[in-house]
Parts: structure tokens; C-alpha cells; sequence
């Protein structure tokens, strides 16, 4: 955890100095509050999976980007999703950035884990972005176009992300998912 915050603080801090923002600006920008922006610059706050996003988008860069360095590009890469699951907040879903953002592919894959009766309603990422979602265990529901739809072990879902979505878990067990998040920059 600790380490995750250390992370987080330095690239905040060095997103920050590249845009040339002030924390006031920063904080319009991602609409996170300054005062939370501070906390999470000097590496005293966890924030939660809803304000990393925020701040994802403020700055308009990807997720896994905030969570650990960019994987140097034509390199093999092998590990576990045991080792990289990461709970950026009490309570909230466990996210693994099994690939991480890499510009020259474009993509970002992620393991996500919703604890039972986890919900969470996305805000819209930028335009164009898409995601792609493949149900590994568990049943669980994702609201699109304003409905929500049960999806189950093995249904794979591409659409949108540039407008309102969510997931959420209705049973008693935990739901294991993919997420690819393509960004058409
Ligand atoms: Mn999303």
C-alpha cells in the first residue's frame, strides 16, 4: 500500500509540473479537491478507485499509468495477477494492471475484482475511449444505455466508455473480470 501511494505521489506531482498546474488548477481539472491533491502528492491518502479515475481523466491520461511505470515496449512480460492485485481504497474493488498502458499499443488490461454488492457508476472517459469486458467468475451486472445487464462466466461485452456506465456485483460472492480500455489517441 505504501508503496502504491509513493508511486501515485511522484507521477501526480510530475503530471502536475508537465501541464504546469497549479493544485487550484489541478483540482478544477480532475475535479478532485486540493486539499485531497496535496494529501495525495505528499503520498498520505489512498484514494479510492472513483477519484483515481477523476484524476485519470483530468490529466487525461490512462489508469494503470497512475499505478505503476510504463512497461518498456516490445518486451516480453509474464506474471501473475495474484501479484499485482491492488486495493486503492476500503471496501472498493480490487484492481490488477496486468498490462499496463502502453502508447504504442493503445490498451490497458486489467483484472477487476467487485466485493458483493459493489457498485460503481463510471462518469464518462474520454471520447473514444472503448472497453472490452470478459466474465471470468461470479454473475454480475453492467449498466449500459441506462439499463443493467446481467453478464455471466465467459460473456464478453465491447462498448463505449465515453458516455455513463457501471458495474456492479448483486450476489454474495466476489465477480472476477477482464477489462481491456482502449484509448483512440
Ligand atoms: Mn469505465
Amino acid at each position: 500500500m505504501q508503496e502504491i501511494n509513493q508511486y501515485l505521489a511522484q507521477r501526480v506531482k510530475q503530471l502536475r509540473q508537465e501541464k504546469g498546474w497549479s493544485l487550484d488548477q489541478a483540482a478544477k481539472e480532475t475535479g478532485v479537491s486540493k486539499a485531497m491533491l496535496g494529501q495525495i502528492e505528499r503520498g498520505e491518502s489512498s484514494p479510492t478507485v472513483a477519484r483515481l479515475w477523476k484524476i485519470a481523466s483530468g490529466f487525461h491520461c490512462s489508469l494503470s499509468s497512475l499505478l505503476e511505470p510504463a512497461p518498456t515496449p516490445q518486451q516480453t512480460l509474464k506474471r501473475h495477477a495474484d501479484d499485482l492485485r491492488q486495493q486503492p481504497s476500503q471496501g472498493e474493488m480490487l484492481v490488477a494492471p496486468l498490462f499496463s498502458y502502453d502508447p504504442s499499443k493503445g490498451f490497458e488490461l486489467f483484472e477487476l475484482t467487485l466485493a458483493p454488492a459493489y457498485e460503481r457508476i463510471s462518469e464518462p472517459h474520454e471520447p473514444g475511449v472503448t472497453e472490452h469486458i470478459v466474465v471470468i467468475s461470479g454473475v454480475m451486472e453492467l449498466l449500459l444505455d441506462g439499463q443493467w445487464q446481467t453478464l455471466e462466466p465467459g460473456d464478453a461485452v465491447r462498448f463505449a466508455a465515453d458516455c455513463e456506465h457501471g458495474y456492479r456485483n448483486p450476489g454474495t460472492v466476489p465477480v472476477v473480470f477482464h477489462d481491456l480500455i482502449h484509448y483512440a489517441r
